[in-house]
C-alpha cells in the first residue's frame, strides 16, 4: 500500500464525531449495512457521493460517482438536505464551501491527502507573498484556506484548459501538485513555478516495472493520470483525469490496457468495458500495491453509515473563510468546458454477495 505510514493533519473545517455518538464497536454485526444507508438515505434526503478511487461495495450504493470536477458539479447542484461524501476531506470541504447550507459528513476524519498534507496554508501564504506577480493556480486537492489563497481552482480535468484560458501578462504560481504543474507547463508553454507536493500513490508507480510491464504486452497501451511523475508520463499513450482515463478505455480498440492511477478505478472500467483487461502500473516491487490511496481506503460502509446516523464527522467552514475559498472555486466552475461526459449515477441493487 503506498504510504503504509501515513499520517494526516485534520483540519479545523472538519468536527469529529462527538462522545454520544455511536461508534464501530456498538454496531450489530447482524445488521443489513445496505438497508439501513437506503433507510437513512431516505429519511436524511441525503445524496451519496463517492469518488472513483473508493471501495467497490461504496460506489456501487452511491447516488453518484464522479472525479474531482463531476463531483464539485453535482455538489454545487443538489436538492438534497444532506451530502455524504465519500472520498477525502478536501472534496467534502468543497461540498460544503458550494452548498454551505447543506450538512456535510464524510465517513472518516483521518481520510486525508497527501497533497493537501504537504501545502500548510502558512508556508503556503508565505510562498504566494513572494511571488505576488503571478497568477496562483490551486489543485482542488488542497485544503479550504489554501483554496482561499488562490485565484482560481483546477482539477486534473481542467487545469489545462483553464491555465490556456488565464490572461498571459502574468506568470503561473502553481500548487500543491509539481508533476500536475510540470505536465500542464509542458502543454501550455506558460511560464510557471510549483509548490514540491506530490501525490503518495501517483509517485511510486516504478518506470522500470512499467518498461517490463509494456514488454510483456506490447499492444497494451498505457493510460495514465497527470499525477503521475514524468518517468511514467513519457511512456503514457492517454493523460488525463480519471474521468478522461475511463472514456479512453472505453473506446480504445486495445483489448488490454495499462492503468498507472489508483487502482480501485477498475472496478467502473470492469462495468464500462466489461471483457477487456486491465493491469494495474506496477509499483517497485513489480507489484501493483502501491496503487492503494490509504486515504481513501479508510472509508468503509460501516463508517459511512456511523456518519449518516450521527451527523459526523461533519463540514463546518467559517463563513469568511468560505466566502473567500468559494471565489476561486465559482471561478474553476465558469471558466471550464462544457461537460462532455460525467460521472455516473450509480446506486444498484445490493450485490448478492452481500444479501
Ligand atoms: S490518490 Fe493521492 S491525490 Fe488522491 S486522495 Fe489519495 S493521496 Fe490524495
Amino acid at each position: 500500500m503506498a504510504g503504509e505510514n501515513f499520517s494526516t493533519i485534520v483540519p479545523d473545517t472538519v468536527i469529529p464525531a462527538g462522545p454520544e455518538a455511536l461508534s464501530l464497536s456498538d454496531l450489530d454485526p447482524d445488521l443489513d449495512l445496505w438497508a439501513e444507508i437506503d433507510r437513512l438515505r431516505k429519511e436524511k434526503n441525503a445524496v451519496i457521493l463517492a469518488h472513483y478511487y473508493q471501495d467497490p461495495e461504496i460506489q456501487d450504493l452511491a447516488d453518484f460517482v464522479g472525479d474531482s470536477l463531476d463531483l464539485s458539479r453535482k455538489a454545487a447542484n443538489t436538492d438534497a438536505d444532506m451530502i455524504v461524501f465519500c472520498g477525502v476531506r478536501f472534496m467534502a470541504e468543497v461540498a460544503k464551501i458550494l452548498s454551505p447550507n447543506k450538512t456535510v459528513v464524510l465517513p472518516d476524519v483521518e481520510a486525508g491527502c497527501s497533497l493537501e498534507d504537504s501545502c500548510p496554508p502558512d508556508k503556503f501564504a508565505e510562498f504566494v507573498a513572494r511571488h505576488p506577480d503571478h497568477y496562483v493556480v490551486t489543485y482542488i486537492n488542497s485544503s479550504a484556506r489554501v483554496k482561499a489563497l488562490s485565484d482560481v481552482i483546477v482539477t486534473s480535468s481542467n487545469a489545462e484548459h483553464i491555465v490556456r484560458n488565464l490572461p498571459e501578462d502574468k506568470p503561473v504560481l502553481f500548487a500543491p501538485d509539481k508533476h500536475l504543474g510540470a505536465y500542464v507547463q509542458r502543454q501550455t508553454g506558460r511560464e510557471m513555478i510549483f509548490w514540491d507536493g506530490t501525490c503518495i500513490v501517483h509517485d511510486l508507480f516504478s518506470e522500470r516495472e512499467l518498461v517490463k510491464l509494456k514488454a510483456r504486452h506490447p499492444d497494451a497501451p498505457v493510460a495514465a493520470h497527470p499525477e503521475c511523475h514524468d518517468g511514467i508520463l513519457k511512456h503514457a499513450d492517454h493523460i488525463g483525469s480519471t474521468r478522461a482515463i475511463l472514456d479512453f478505455v472505453t473506446t480504445t480498440p486495445a483489448e488490454t490496457v495499462i492503468v498507472a492511477t489508483e487502482q480501485h478505478i477498475i472496478h467502473q472500467m470492469r462495468k464500462d468495458a466489461p471483457g477487456k483487461t486491465f493491469l494495474p502500473a506496477p509499483g517497485a516491487d513489480g507489484t501493483c500495491n502501491c496503487a492503494n490511496c490509504p486515504y481513501m481506503e479508510l472509508n468503509t460502509l460501516e463508517k459511512l453509515y456511523l456518519s449518516m446516523l450521527n451527523e459526523a464527522p461533519a463540514v463546518e467552514i467559517d463563513e469568511a473563510l468560505r466566502a473567500e475559498a468559494w471565489k476561486p472555486l465559482q471561478r474553476m466552475l465558469d471558466m471550464s468546458p462544457p461537460a462532455t461526459s460525467q460521472g455516473k449515477g450509480a446506486k444498484g441493487s445490493k450485490p448478492k454477495a452481500a444479501a
